[in-house]
């Protein structure tokens, strides 16, 4: 394991300037911050951030990209999620559809589908997690079957983020029978959320928000250039997907509005000692857990796949995040009420409600552990 001390170059900081500026031209001064990948989805917005060439940005340009870095991603990564900016219409498209797509994907799906999502044109949702299977992946129950043209595919996805409102989601399922070896004969399909015996039914989250669903699927058609990569490659597929999950800003930053708001809202003379000791020690941590993702986008882009060092960012990034709500939540007098108050007072009811998904989503705190530790003993 190995984590290599890196800095912004004048370059990167100058990019870094140009997404605030954009930033603070495109929000309105009555915008409602969200909490990281929870804030909204928002078409136009994520199309602006496309015209400005900040989606797709490590993807080649004849696919609609930059053919920039991880760390320039990193940056305007960032830059959103500490502004709670509305990202949830590209967010995962941009984070691993494109790039799992690219990789594993054949010529005419990169051309279909990536130019698409760099243009913030389609959005994608995550068909893993099932009513039984969520950690242990591999025992997907979602079957396709093997009809003139395409698959038949049946069963149900859970905790869907999204997909009520996006276009396309990559759903793993068995295409062959058990052999054995529960991680041969899976593959991913990419399905159409509007196709016929498709039906998404809202999960509500705690805070009795819209964000995650139920996915039916009933004997719906997906023809066989839609098969996303090599039928029964699908699970070292999504093993590779889920490495694109981990480690990014959004597995730090989903509580950055909470510190933000609180130093906003309250002068900075009239702290308490204990405050100010809070402060304090929130700001390390986040400077020293940013350095450590900072590290992985930059051995991303010196050709390194550093996928333990990005389990163990995500593991001490998201109980951190946590931590942060705890160590605030502790220094303030506030009857929480997720429907009034100032913005901190908001963002606090909301961070209390939704936190405890923090270390769940993408992979939870002991699956990563398991994965860093089987991988440092190799
Ligand atoms: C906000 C949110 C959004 C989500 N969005 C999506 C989405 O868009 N698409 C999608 O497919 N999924 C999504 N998920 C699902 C998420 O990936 C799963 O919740 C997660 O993988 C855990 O699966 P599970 O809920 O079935 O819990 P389980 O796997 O049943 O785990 C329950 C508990 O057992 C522990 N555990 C399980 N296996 C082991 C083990 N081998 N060793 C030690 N402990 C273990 C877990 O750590 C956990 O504490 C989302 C979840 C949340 C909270």
């Amino acid at each position: 394991m190995k984590f290599t001390p890196t800095v912004l170059t004048e370059e990167e900081e100058r990019l870094r300037d140009d997404v605030r500026e954009f930033l603070a031209a495109e929000l309105p001064p009555d915008f409602r911050p969200g909490l990281g990948m929870g804030a909204g989805a928002n078409r136009e917005f994520s199309k602006k951030l496309a015209a400005r060439g900040w989606l797709g940005m490590a993807v080649p340009k004849e696919y609609g990209g930059q053919a920039r870095t991880a760390v320039d991603r990193f940056i305007v990564t960032e830059e959103l999620l500490s502004r709670g900016a509305p990202l949830g219409a590209h967010f995962v498209a941009d984070r691993q559809t494109a790039p799992t797509i690219m990789k594993f994907g054949t010529e005419e799906q990169r051309r279909y589908f990536v130019p698409k999502i760099t243009a913030g044109e389609l959005a994608f949702s995550l068909g893993m997690s099932e009513p039984d299977s969520g950690s242990d992946l591999s025992s997907v129950r979602t079957a396709g079957t093997k009809v003139e043209g395409g698959w038949l595919l049946n069963g149900t996805k859970v905790w869907t983020s999204g997909a009520h409102q996006n276009d396309y989601f990559a759903v793993l399922c068995r295409t062959s029978p058990f052999d054995g070896d529960r991680h041969n004969g899976l593959s991913q399909l990419i399905v159409d959320l509007r196709a016929e015996g498709v039906t998404v039914n809202p999960i509500p989250f705690l805070d009795g928000g819209h964000h995650f669903n139920e996915v039916v699927l009933k004997d719906v058609f997906v023809p066989d250039d839609r098969v996303l990569g090599e039928l029964g490659s699908g699970w070292m597929q999504v093993t590779s997907e889920l490495a694109y999950e981990r480690s990014g800003p959004d597995r730090f930053l989903s509580t950055f509005g909470l510190l933000k708001y609180f130093l906003a809202e309250h002068e900075p003379s009239s702290l308490s000692s204990e405050q100010q000791r809070v402060v304090g020690q929130i700001t390390a941590r986040y400077w020293t857990i940013r350095q450590l993702s900072l590290s992985i986008a930059r051995t991303i882009d010196e050709g390194g796949a550093p996928a333990i060092e990005a389990a163990l960012v995500k593991d001490i990034g998201t109980k951190f995040e946590q931590q942060t709500i705890a160590l605030i939540r502790d220094v303030v007098d506030i009857e929480l009420d997720p429907h009034q108050g100032s913005m901190f007072e908001l963002l606090l009811a909301e961070a209390t409600l939704s936190g405890p998904s923090f270390t769940l989503r993408g992979g939870t705190t002991e699956v990563l552990r398991s994965v860093a530790s089987k991988g440092l003993a190799k």
